[in-house]
């Protein structure tokens, strides 16, 4: 069998398996060994590690991790897939294939089973149309993780990465920028994968704290005020959280917390950085 990390590995496999691609499962399979590569290293796996790797595909990023980690937990929600895993995998017995839907999946409890509820790497390339609950929910989920190497779209790095007054500025940022250090790692165009998606994409490497970079007495309280205000971007800051049923504060408190700041009564949201949220919903509390 020829490497799958090229385009005629990745047909020849596809063609035995007359796999067809599925747009719905956001299916573009990587086919460039250096991105491969950049990926892996980035990561900085080593044998003793558990990865935990999102959509395997045909396997191509798994061999790569198998290579390298002291286990790896493949999670695919392609049924098609799973014989060609089997084929593509079957030298490697540190891997597990789990035919599930990851934003359905109790990782806790795998990673428990798998690696005694140590702390495992995340390391994929994302199906894009649930990149955002993906990354949300390995943040705000209780699963021990060391770090998260994605593929994800362009815009979406870009999202995680800017700070306040930049259009792309919101809630995807702020929980990224709670929970870890994100660097970007690689550019990579359309050209490295199969089929060829309409938009560019970016490696990213989140790093997770060990204490997170701001104090806050309340960290879901903080969210679910960081939350209120993106909801309503165009609003003020004090109308739209006051105008948030579920938070239940009232117009006064609001404006009293922002003064106490320092911060101007018609101030937006996009413009606080996260130190600011984090103040504000201690005041909030
Ligand atoms: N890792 C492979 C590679 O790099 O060539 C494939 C990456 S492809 C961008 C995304 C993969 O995620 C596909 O194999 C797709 O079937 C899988 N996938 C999509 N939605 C998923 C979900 N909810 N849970 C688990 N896997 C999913």
């Amino acid at each position: 069998m020829a490497a799958l990390g090229t385009p005629g590995g990745t047909i020849e496999i596809l063609k035995k398996y007359n796999f067809s691609f599925q747009k719905k499962y956001g299916q573009n399979f990587l086919i460039d060994a250096n991105i491969l590569e950049k990926i892996v290293n980035a990561s900085d796996i080593t044998d003793r590690d558990c990865v935990l790797e999102i959509g395997p595909g045909i396997g191509t990023m798994t061999q790569y991790l198998a290579k390298n980690a002291k286990e790896v937990i493949a999670v695919e929600i392609d049924q098609a897939l799973i014989p060609i895993l089997e084929d593509t995998l079957a030298e490697y017995n540190n891997v597990t294939v789990i035919n599930e839907d990851i934003l359905k999946l109790d990782i806790g409890r795998i990673v428990e089973e798998k690696n005694g509820g140590r702390a495992v790497k995340v390391v994929a390339n994302l199906p894009y149309y649930i990149t955002t609950p993906i990354i949300m929910g390995l943040l705000e989920g209780d699963v021990p993780i060391e770090s998260i190497t994605v593929m994800v779209q362009k815009e979406v790095a870009e999202r995680m990465q800017t700070g306040p007054g930049t259009k792309d500025y919101g809630a995807l940022s702020l929980a990224v920028q709670y929970y870890t250090k994100p660097e970007i790692v690689a550019q990579v165009a359309p050209t490295c994968f199969m089929p060829k998606p309409k938009v560019g994409s970016t490696v990213i490497r989140l790093d997770r704290y060990k204490e997170p970079p701001v104090d806050t007495k309340d960290e879901k309280f903080m969210f679910s005020i960081i939350r209120a205000s993106f909801n309503q971007r165009r609003k003020t800051l004090v109308n739209g959280l006051a105008n948030d049923a579920g938070l239940g504060l009232a117009k006064e408190k609001i404006a009293g917390a922002l003064e106490t700041m320092g911060l101007p009564p018609a101030v937006r949201g996009e413009t606080l950085s996260l130190k600011e949220f984090a103040q504000l919903s201690n005041l909030l509390l």
